[in-house]
C-alpha cells in the first residue's frame, strides 16, 4: 500500500539524520509509470500504451466510457429474464461435475427465503472452493429461467457480512475502452491502484470559493467517484465537475482568444454611409431581401468600428450570401481598402469572379482573380499590383491566398463555403499595420452548441429566407423498381429544355477510384438512360482547366446533363439546371444531400431531385425521410445533429482543436451554456488569467489550447 511521502519525510527528519531517499513530489507521483501500479506489470505496459496510458496520471484521467449498473438489488421473486440484477442470497449447496464435452461445471445453489437461484461457472473448477454453506453473498448477473428455476452464469460475487444483509447493495462499475489482451477487471484494478496512489497528489485548479459558488465537487472527491461511484447521485456530481471543467477550460481559451483578436485587435473603421449604401445598391441587379438587409446591417455595424469583425454568416443554399459578401467588400473598397473573397475550389472562385466582374463592369473597381490555374506571369502581375495597392477586390482560392499574398491595405476578408473553417484557420491573413475584418460564410447551419465551441469566438448572423419567387425542390425517394419511371421523367424535363445533374456514389477508397466510378457512370448513362442527350463530366481528378471547360459547357447549355462526383462544387449557380439524380444517397450526410439539392433551386422553374437509395438502417431511413419532407436547411441540420452520434460532425478535432474527453456537446448543452457564461465573466475580470489563484487554470488552458488556438503566452 502507498504511504504518505510527507509523513515519511517527517519521520526521517525527526531523527536528525540527513534524508536518505528523496521524497517524491506530487508531479513525480503522478508520473509513476504504469508498470509500477498494482496490476500493471511489464507485459501489460505495451497494451496500456496502446490506450495511451503510460503514467498513473494517464490512468486516473482515463474516464470510463460507460458504467455497469449493479445497484438494482431485488428479490428473486422479482427477477426479469435477462435483465442485469443483483441479489442477496445464502449458499445452500455446492456441486461440481465434468460435462460430456469435458468442461468442468461448478454449480452453487443459493436460497433466499423460499426462492432458489442456481449459479454456474464453466471451466473454473476452483470456484467450488470459493464458497462455504451458509455464507451470504451479493450476486450480480443476468438471470435466465431454466427448467423451473432461475439461473445465472458467471455472476459477479461480493461477500456480505450477515449483519449487512439488509443494506448490501451492488456497485456502479466503470466500463473502459479496452484493447485486445486487456479486460475490464484488469483495467479496473490498475485504475483503483492509480487512484489510491495519486488522489492526494492532485492539485485543484479552481479556487475554493469558485467551487463553492458553482456547486462543483473538489477534484480529490470527484475523481475517485467518476471511476468507482458510491451511487448514481455521486456519479452525476463527479461527472458534472469534469464535464464543466473541460467545457470551461475550452470556453476560457476561446474567451481569451476573442479578447485578444476582438477587443485588442485594430482594424480600419469602415462605415457604410448612406452615400456608400446608395452606390452599392444601385449596382445590384435585384432588391435586397429583408433578410439580406438585416444581416448587412449587422455586418456594417461591426465594420464601422476598429474592433476587427469576426462574423459567421450562415444561410441556406441559394439564400443569397454572395450579394451580402459583395456589399461588404464594396464598403471596404469605398473606403480605399482592399477586400478579398476566398472560395474553397477553383470552380467556385471563377464563378464568384464572373459574378463580381459582371456586377462591377460599369464601375471603377479594379478586380483580380488569383488561383492556381491562372498563368504564372499573369498571376505574378496580379500579385505585384495587389501588393502595390493597384487592385481593390481580389477573388481567389483559399490555398493560394493562404499566407502567400501580400496586401497593401486589406480591410475585409470573406471566406465562402468553408464548413471546416474553425477558429484556428482564421488568422492566416496577416499584414503589417492592422487586422482586416473577417466574414465567414457557410450554407451548413451550425447547431448552436457548435457555434459556441468550435466557432466559439465568432458572432453569428443568419439568413433565414430565400430570395422572392424561388421555386421549391420536390424530392423523391427512388427505389430500384422505380428507377425506370424516374429516368423517364428526367428525360421528359430535359426535352422541355431543362438541364440536370447526376451525382454519382461517394467513393471513399481514393480519388482515383472515384474518378473511375464516375467515368463508368457517365459511360453507362451515355449509352443507356440518357443516350439521346449531351452529357458532360466533372470529377476531382480533372485539371482546373478541364473542370472549368466542363462547367462552362454546362452553364452555356452546350451540355444538358452534368455527371459529377459530390466533391465538386457546392454552390454552383446554373439557374436552368432543375433536375438532379443522386445515386446511392444513403452514403451521404443529410447536410450534404441538402447542399447538393440546393444547386437545382436557383431559377424560376421548380426543382426535381430523385434520390436513389435502398436505406439499410433506421438511421438512413430517418435521414432520407427528413430530406423528402423538409426543404429547410436549418431544420435538417438539427435533425442530422440529433440522428448522428456525438463526435461525428461535432468533432472538435475536425476543427483543429483537441478532442473532448468527457463532455458531449449534445448531451451537455446546458453545462456548456453555463461554462460559456462563466468563462466570459472570468476573462472580463482577469483577461490574462494573471491572478495568482488562477495560475493553474491558466496553465491548463495553455497546455490544452495554447497551440491550437495560437494563444502564445497569455497575459
Ligand atoms: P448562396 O447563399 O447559396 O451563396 P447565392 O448568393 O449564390 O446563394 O445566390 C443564389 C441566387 O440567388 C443567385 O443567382 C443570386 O443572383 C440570386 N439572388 C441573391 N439575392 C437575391 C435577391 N435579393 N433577389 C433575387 N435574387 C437574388
Ligand atoms: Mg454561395
Amino acid at each position: 500500500m502507498y504511504t504518505d511521502p510527507m509523513s515519511a519525510n517527517a519521520r526521517e527528519n525527526s531523527g536528525g539524520e540527513p534524508v536518505a531517499r528523496p521524497v517524491k513530489t506530487a508531479a513525480e507521483i503522478l508520473a509513476t509509470p504504469v508498470q509500477f501500479l498494482p496490476g500493471g506489470g511489464p507485459n501489460r505496459v505495451p497494451l496500456l500504451a496502446k490506450l495511451d496510458l503510460r503514467t498513473a496520471k494517464d490512468v486516473i484521467f482515463n474516464f470510463p466510457r460507460d458504467y455497469q449498473d449493479l445497484t438494482d438489488v431485488r428479490p428473486i421473486a422479482e427477477f426479469e429474464e435477462g435483465k442485469l440484477t443483483s441479489v442477496v442470497a445464502t449458499v445452500e449447496d455446492i456441486d461440481s461435475r465434468v460435462s460430456m464435452n469435458g468442461r468442468s461445471v461448478v454449480g452453487v445453489l443459493f436460497r433466499q427465503g423460499r426462492e432458489y437461484l442456481r449459479a454456474i461457472w464453466f471451466n473454473m473448477p476452483y470456484m467450488q472452493n470459493h464458497f462455504t454453506r451458509g455464507q451470504t453473498v451479493l450476486l450480480s448477473g443476468q438471470p435466465k429461467y431454466m427448467g423451473g428455476r432461475w439461473e445465472m452464469a458467471h455472476p459477479r460475487v461480493q461477500f456480505v457480512e450477515p449483519e449487512e444483509q439488509e443494506s448490501a447493495r451492488g456497485r456502479l462499475l466503470p466500463v473502459y475502452s479496452l484493447t485486445e489482451g486487456l479486460n475490464q477487471e484488469q483495467l479496473r484494478r490498475i485504475t483503483r491502484g492509480a487512484l489510491d496512489l495519486c488522489v492526494e497528489s492532485l492539485d485543484e485548479v479552481f479556487p475554493a470559493a469558485y467551487l463553492e459558488a458553482h456547486k462543483l465537487w473538489p477534484i480529490r472527491r470527484a475523481l475517485p467517484q467518476v471511476h468507482f461511484a458510491d451511487d448514481r447521485a455521486s456519479l452525476e456530481q463527479a461527472r458534472r465537475r469534469f464535464i464543466y471543467q473541460e467545457l470551461f477550460v475550452l470556453q476560457l481559451a476561446l474567451a481569451i482568444k476573442r479578447h485578444r483578436t476582438h477587443d485588442e485587435g485594430h482594424a480600419p473603421p469602415l462605415e457604410a454611409t448612406a452615400r456608400i449604401d446608395a452606390r452599392i445598391t444601385r449596382l445590384l441587379p435585384f432588391e435586397l431581401t429583408a433578410g439580406q438587409r438585416r444581416v448587412i446591417d449587422e455586418i456594417a455595424a461591426d465594420m464601422a468600428t476598429t474592433k476587427p469583425m469576426n462574423r459567421l454568416l450562415q444561410g441556406d443554399v441559394g439564400s443569397g450570401k454572395t450579394a451580402v459578401a459583395v456589399y461588404a467588400m464594396l464598403v471596404a473598397v469605398a473606403h480605399g481598402h482592399q477586400a478579398v473573397l476566398m472560395a474553397p475550389t477553383e470552380v467556385l472562385a471563377r464563378q464568384h469572379f464572373a459574378t463580381v466582374s459582371q456586377l462591377l463592369s460599369g464601375s471603377q473597381v479594379r478586380i483580380a482573380l488569383v488561383t492556381g490555374s491562372v498563368p504564372a506571369a499573369e498571376r505574378a502581375e496580379s500579385e505585384r499590383k495587389i501588393a502595390a495597392g493597384e487592385i481593390d477586390l481580389i477573388v481567389g482560392t483559399q490555398a493560394i491566398v493562404r499566407g502567400e499574398l501580400e496586401f497593401a491595405k486589406l480591410g475585409l476578408a470573406v471566406i465562402d463555403e468553408q464548413h471546416k473553417f474553425g477558429v484556428r484557420q482564421r488568422a492566416l491573413l496577416r499584414q503589417a499595420g492592422g487586422d482586416p475584418h473577417y466574414l465567414v460564410m457557410t450554407a451548413t447551419p451550425i447547431p448552436r452548441t457548435m457555434a459556441m465551441t468550435v466557432f466559439g469566438d465568432l458572432d453569428v448572423s443568419t439568413l433565414r429566407e430565400q430570395p422572392p419567387n424561388r421555386q421549391p425542390v420536390h424530392t423523391y425517394l427512388v427505389s430500384p423498381d422505380q428507377r425506370e419511371k424516374w429516368w423517364e421523367f428526367f428525360r421528359r424535363k430535359l426535352s422541355e429544355g431543362r438541364q440536370g445533374y447526376v451525382i454519382t456514389p461517394l467513393v471513399e477508397e481514393s480519388a482515383e477510384v472515384e474518378a473511375m466510378s464516375v467515368r463508368q457512370a457517365y459511360e453507362a448513362l451515355a449509352n443507356g438512360e440518357l443516350e439521346a442527350f449531351k452529357l458532360g463530366l466533372v470529377h476531382g481528378r480533372m485539371s482546373a482547366e478541364e473542370k472549368h471547360a466542363a462547367m462552362e459547357a454546362f452553364r452555356s447549355g452546350e451540355t444538358q446533363v452534368l455527371v459529377a462526383t459530390s466533391v465538386v462544387e457546392v454552390g454552383v449557380d446554373v439557374p436552368n439546371a432543375t433536375l438532379m439524380t443522386i445515386e446511392d444517397a444513403e452514403r451521404f450526410g443529410l447536410a450534404q444531400l441538402h447542399q447538393l439539392r440546393g444547386r437545382i433551386r436557383r431559377g424560376k422553374y421548380p426543382g426535381y431531385c430523385g434520390v436513389g437509395a435502398e436505406p439499410k438502417s433506421d438511421e438512413s431511413n430517418a435521414r432520407l425521410d427528413a430530406l423528402v419532407k423538409s426543404n429547410d436547411g436549418f431544420e435538417l441540420a438539427e435533425i442530422d445533429f440529433q440522428l448522428r452520434g456525438p463526435g461525428d460532425m461535432l468533432g472538435t478535432r475536425q476543427h483543429g482543436l483537441p478532442p473532448l474527453l468527457i463532455a458531449d456537446l449534445k448531451r451537455d448543452a446546458a453545462i456548456l451554456e453555463e461554462a460559456r457564461r462563466d468563462a466570459k465573466e472570468f476573462v472580463a475580470a482577469d483577461p490574462g488569467l494573471a491572478l495568482p489563484e488562477h495560475k493553474l487554470l491558466r496553465r491548463m488552458v495553455l497546455a490544452r489550447y495554447g497551440e491550437s488556438l495560437d494563444l502564445g503566452d497569455v497575459g
